[in-house]
């Protein structure tokens, strides 16, 4: 299988670089093929804006959405553009894996996704009416790949527990899960987390190592995260909120999740 994997951390010998290296050893010593975008190494332009285009705007003022459109269209994108999301075709998995900043993913690696996401690579793609709002959320352009985030925190897991002060990590990432990753159509595992960083030593290193090596042991056969498929029956058209009969009562993040209790159901 081949693995994409985007890397975000500025220096080489953090416990990120560290956990890549293991990653990247691991997958290939199993007989995959791997990627590496080291977005810092890379030297990767975060900001979006009109330069990613080769070609003139198509107005008189830059439209981030429309020009990126007609760029990826017309064969227009900047080289760096082209050629990572001919590494996401490419793949059958994808890993994003960087370090909580800010309770998200480094700027850098924002600025990845939304350069590389283009209109009509990972968004605006399928039909687009007043019965249908596109292939997205389970469906699209990357359906059928999986993918996966590893994330360090300095925080401890106890904070990022359910009633923890930072908030359920779950629902911190959700933005990533459900918004980056099931939008243009990945099968999303759940994150390998590994909190409270400063206190890591070699021993812990090693164990978190054989834990991690066991999750890319199960990229292929791990159950994903059982999000709902915007286009099977649960979402009223054109609202898209969460038909009533389905898990009513509840509110957030987690209504977007098919429970075990309703597995029969879209
Ligand atoms: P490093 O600092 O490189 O290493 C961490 C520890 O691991 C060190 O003790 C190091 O000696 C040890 N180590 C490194 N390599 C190895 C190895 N090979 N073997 C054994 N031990 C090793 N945290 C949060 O929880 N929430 C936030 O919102 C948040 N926001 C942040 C924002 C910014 C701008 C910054 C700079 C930090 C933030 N943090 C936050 C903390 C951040 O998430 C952690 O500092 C980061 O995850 C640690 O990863 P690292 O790769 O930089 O670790």
């Amino acid at each position: 299988m081949n693995v994409l994997l985007v890397y975000a951390h500025p220096e080489p010998r953090s416990l990120n670089g560290a956990l890549k290296d293991f990653t990247v050893s691991r997958l290939e010593a199993a007989g995959h093929s791997v990627q590496v975008s080291d977005l810092y190494a890379m030297n990767w332009k975060a900001s979006l804006d009109a330069r990613d285009s080769t070609g003139a705007p198509l107005g008189d003022r830059f439209d981030p959405s429309l020009d990126s459109k007609h760029a990826f269209e017309n064969g227009l994108q900047s080289e760096d553009i082209a050629l990572e999301q001919k590494k996401l075709l490419w793949a059958d998995a994808l890993i994003l894996q960087f370090p909580l900043w800010w309770f998200s993913m480094p700027a850098i690696l924002k600025g990845w996704v939304e350069r590389v996401y283009a209109y009509g690579f990972a968004y605006g793609v399928g039909e687009h009416s007043d019965a249908r709002w596109g292939d997205r959320y389970g469906e699209g352009t990357l359906a059928g790949k999986r993918a996966m985030l590893i994330v360090t925190t300095g925080g401890w897991e106890s904070h990022y527990g359910a009633r923890g002060i930072n908030g359920p990590i779950d629902d911190l990432l959700f933005p990533i899960h459900h918004g980056i990753l099931y939008y243009p159509g990945f099968d999303v595992l759940p994150p390998f987390v590994i909190y409270r960083t400063g206190k890591m030593d070699e021993m812990r290193y090693a164990a978190t190592c054989e834990t991690l090596g066991q999750r890319l042991d199960n990229l292929w056969t791990a159950p994903p995260i059982p999000f709902r498929p915007q286009n099977a029956g649960a979402y009223e058209i054109p609202a898209l909120t969460l038909r009533a009969d389905i898990a009513s009562g509840n509110t957030g993040f987690a209504l977007h999740h098919i429970q075990s209790c309703e597995s029969q159901s879209p």
